[in-house]
């Protein structure tokens, strides 16, 4: 409904799963739209073909998220192809999960590089070419809040380390009336967690509704959040009740 109206979008991670949700669904606000992406070239390419159906401009760019000059340059590509920004979703992540030992210090580096040192340069870089008003919209997840089972150890520190991030950035930019918020998905149908997964059932059952949810639910909040402009700091929860 047009609350985005030619405003830019930059989506980390927006080939497939809840980046690609989002880049359509911030499309259908409005927005012209930038997807990374690593190894779906191909995928990004459709995401950007369904937004420019939906008349909006859009680019995929290649930049690996776990790659410092990548994760911040992706943000210079899209002002450069778009003439702007206004809102940054960092989605792109890596779930690494499994027991303690099994751990390697190259698993650590890589899921830190990805999901936190990543959203640190490119929020930092949104920032710089940011006008009054931009919106930081982070992708967390429910293990940042509630660890329900072993093997969580990796991933929930590297999402946990975005709300301090967010918090942080609420102050910080506050002032110049940009917004910061994270969104903490449950467990979500995506290539990553696969509603007919090995893991599925257990997942299921510690939500309240009893069932994944979709990419497309995550994206109606974050486009909600891309429109709020007296929410800042604050973690959302779409989670079917996981963390009741
Ligand atoms: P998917 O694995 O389905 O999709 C991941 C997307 O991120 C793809 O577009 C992929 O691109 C991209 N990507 C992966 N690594 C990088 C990288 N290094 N640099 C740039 N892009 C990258 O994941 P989901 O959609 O499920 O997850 C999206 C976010 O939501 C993640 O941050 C995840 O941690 C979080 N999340 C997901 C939950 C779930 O249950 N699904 C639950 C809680 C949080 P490519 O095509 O190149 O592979």
């Amino acid at each position: 409904y047009g609350t985005l109206d030619g405003k830019v979008a930059l989506v980390t991670g927006g080939s497939r799963g809840i980046g690609a949700a989002t880049a359509l669904r911030l499309a259908q606000e409005g927005a012209d739209v930038a997807v990374t992406y690593v190894n779906g070239k191909e995928a990004a390419e459709d995401v950007v073909r369904a937004v420019q159906a939906l008349g909006r401009r859009a680019v995929a760019l290649r930049a690996d998220a776990g790659d410092a000059a990548e994760a911040a340059g992706a943000v210079d590509r899209a002002v450069e192809a778009l003439g702007g920004l206004y809102v940054l979703v960092n989605n792109a992540g890596v779930g690494v999960l499994g027991p303690l030992p099994d751990l390697a210090p190259a698993d650590v580096d890589r899921v830190l590089a990805v999901n936190v040192r990543g959203v640190f340069l490119a929020s930092r870089a949104a920032a710089g070419r940011m006008r009054e008003g931009g919106r930081i919209i982070t992708i967390g997840s429910c293990m940042a809040q509630r660890v329900p089972g072993p093997g969580g150890t990796l991933y929930a520190m590297s999402k946990a380390a975005l709300v301090g991030l967010t918090k942080a950035l609420a102050r910080e930019l506050g002032g110049r009336g940009i917004t910061a918020n994270i969104v903490h998905p449950g467990p979500i149908d995506t290539d990553m967690n696969p509603a007919d997964g090995p893991y599925a059932a257990g997942q299921t059952t510690l939500t309240a509704l009893g069932r994944f949810g979709t990419a497309q639910e995550v994206a109606a909040t974050v486009a909600h959040l891309a429109g709020a402009a007296y929410v800042t700091g604050a973690e959302y929860t779409v989670d079917g009740g996981h963390a009741a």
